[in-house]
């Protein structure tokens, strides 16, 4: 059945941002290697080209590894490992300094260095940007990058269906060729899934179509445990009804953010008190966890604005001037006029939160190696462990960085020592049976439609799984899941039964794999009876509970039943447990203030 087979010494699964940093660092570990990099578009489609605003990494002389560190667990509400967020901090200005090296036009001040931007949860400007189409800029040079390297090969337009487990070990993935559906059997002894996050989950989102949550689940259907999968972020400023991204860079750059009254509501969120330009305090520059709970909260007291698309607030830029705008902004500006018919230079955008991205995903080491021999994971199909509970803005590209580059090198060493053929004997017997449930989608006379499961993922996880959640809806939508994925189960019913280029047949296989990985995130929300970054309660567990649930949720598949979920350490180095306080209230504690 999978007479097609590719053996290679290391096979990546994706082509966004970590995809290709990892391609690239395997390939500068050791040119020898034969480096098959799948991605299911072609790689510049990937969601890592819609990132906007920034990439974080220490710049300016006034700024320290050591207020970057701080800022990403406060940020992240004290749930991040902090040696793996030291690490990082320290990685990322080699990193940018990296891609300036490969051609990556960041933004420049006048005498020539990089601009660094605020950006939100960040106490100084930290964010390295080219305009406001960072990762477009960031993913064609990678991609360039890529080109240099013969030992890296391409298969764009590939579909990875499942990951190939021998006996404890990754030993490959099971593919379909998107034109021609046929399945196609790639081994080597290392696997890197990049496959990104999974905010399709929802229905309100900012991520492409294609952000499933793929290899979260084919980890996790291989007994690799998904972590911290309640913590899912919603991006204060999208467009209603799109959700297309409005940039945190805005915000950034000195837009403010006002509700129905005109007012700038965030101040009595604790928040405030405004502060002039340029020296913003927290305010809109607060993190956007508290953001998009403080919309929440404007919406139920009836302080928002009615759109045809649903309530929102307003994003207002004018006071920065035309001329920033257009030099720093240029994307939004174009974006606010097509798709929101408002221009920016004189009307503020209307925004409303919507899911952005998974703080949650396969546990990893600092060097991007899975719980599961041979398996290694990147960017935001990762958990890390910098995030916590809610990331902060621009973290997210210099993660990829940061961690795609430690997961390539770790995964070429891996890939010397074990050597090719054994791996290659195993997949072949295995990519048989992988490929069985695939192909019998396409013969099922009877079933139900992608659309209408999709359509009830999306109404329960909007419901009950939102930015506030109480003990009754969660359970509501455990139970919903449960069943969705049974109905699922039972078949679905394609209209279009061939395999050329069958985009019908791909999503409904996604569909599925997006099911398993909602029903981790509602189950892990469901067991964590406390209120902590972007998983907030409006039931009994209101705030946070540092004495039960300072800990990593860790959801284990079991089959047809609920996951199993058990609690990990997280790990502290030097940063002790606080309150989280931004503007005023952090400057009363001694803190700087975002
Ligand atoms: C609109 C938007 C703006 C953002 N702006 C910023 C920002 O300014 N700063 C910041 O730090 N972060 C930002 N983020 C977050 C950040 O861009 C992402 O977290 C990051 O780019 C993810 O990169 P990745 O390489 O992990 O995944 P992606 O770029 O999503 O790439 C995933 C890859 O996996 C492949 N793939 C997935 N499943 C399969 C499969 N089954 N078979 C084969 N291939 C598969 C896809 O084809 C793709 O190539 C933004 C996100 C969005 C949505």
């Amino acid at each position: 059945m999978t007479e097609r087979s590719v053996d290679s010494d290391l096979v990546i699964v994706g082509g966004g941002g970590a995809g290709l940093r990892a391609a690239i660092a395997a390939a500068e570990a050791d040119p020898g290697l034969r480096i098959a990099l799948l991605s299911k578009v072609v790689p510049m489609r990937s969601h890592t080209v819609a990132a906007e605003g920034g990439a974080a990494g220490v710049a300016r002389a006034d700024d320290s590894l050591a207020g970057h560190f701080t800022d990403t667990v406060a940020g992240g509400d004290w749930l991040c490992d902090q040696d793996v967020v030291e690490r990082f901090v320290a990685a990322c200005p080699e990193e940018m300094v990296r891609l300036e090296q490969w051609g990556c036009p960041w933004s420049r001040q006048a005498d020539g260095r990089p601009q660094v931007r605020f950006f939100g949860g960040m106490t100084t400007q930290r964010s390295w940007y080219a305009a406001d189409k960072t990762g477009f800029h960031l993913l064609h040079t990678l991609f360039q990058t890529t080109l240099r390297y013969p030992g890296i090969e391409r298969y764009d337009e590939y579909y990875c269906a499942d990951l190939l487990v021998d006996d404890g070990e990754a030993c490959g993935v099971l593919a379909l060729e998107i034109a021609s559906g046929e399945p196609v059997r790639f081994s080597a002894p290392a696997v890197i899934l990049a496959t990104g996050g999974a905010g399709r989950a929802y229905g309100q989102n900012t991520n492409a179509g294609i952000v499933t949550g793929e290899g979260m689940a084919m980890a996790y259907a291989h007994g690799v445990p998904l972590r911290d999968m309640e913590f899912v972020q919603w991006h204060p400023t999208t467009l209603p009804g799109s959700g297309i991204l409005i940039t945190e860079g805005c915000r950034g750059e000195g837009g403010v953010l006002t509700n129905r009254e005109g007012r700038r509501y965030l101040q009595d969120y604790g928040l405030g008190p405004p502060e002039p330009w340029p020296r913003p305090k927290a305010m809109e520059l607060g993190p956007r966890d508290w953001l998009s709970q403080a919309f929440w909260r404007e919406d139920q007291a009836g302080r928002t604005v009615p759109t045809a698309q649903g309530a929102a607030v307003q994003l207002d830029l004018r006071q920065l001037g035309e001329a920033r705008i257009l030099e720093r902004l240029p994307l939004i500006t174009d974006v606010a006029r097509r798709f929101a018919g408002v221009d920016p230079l004189h009307a503020p955008i209307p925004v409303r939160p919507a899911v952005h991205y998974t703080m949650g995903g396969i546990p990893t080491d600092a060097e991007g190696a899975a719980p599961l021999a041979g398996l290694f994971a990147a960017g935001e199909c990762a958990s890390t462990g910098i995030h916590g509970a809610n990331r902060l803005g621009s973290n997210s590209l210099a993660e990829l960085l940061v961690f795609g580059r430690a997961a390539g090198e770790a995964a070429a060493r891996r890939a010397r020592e074990a050597g090719r053929r054994r791996h290659a004997r195993a997949a072949a017997q295995l990519a048989e049976a992988a490929a069985r449930p695939a192909l019998a989608m396409l013969r099922n006379e009877r079933g139900e439609r992608v659309a209408a499961l999709r359509d009830a993922l999306h109404a329960t996880m909007e419901r009950h799984v939102g930015i506030f959640r109480n003990q009754a809806g969660l359970e509501q939508a455990c139970a919903d899941l449960a069943e969705l994925r049974e109905r699922y189960r039972r078949g679905v019913r394609l209209d279009d039964r061939s395999r050329i280029y069958n985009t019908e047949w791909l999503s409904a296989l996604e569909l599925g794999h997006t099911l398993q990985v909602a029903e981790a995130m509602a189950c892990s929300a469901r067991a964590r009876l406390e209120s902590r970054g972007a998983h907030r309660r409006d039931d009994a567990y209101s705030e946070r509970d540092d004495e039960r649930f300072l800990v990593h949720t860790l959801a284990h598949a079991r089959g047809e039943a609920a996951p199993a979920l058990e609690h990990a350490p997280v790990t502290i180095t030097r940063a002790a447990p606080q309150r989280r306080a931004y503007g005023a209230a952090a400057e009363a504690a001694g803190g700087e203030g975002a």
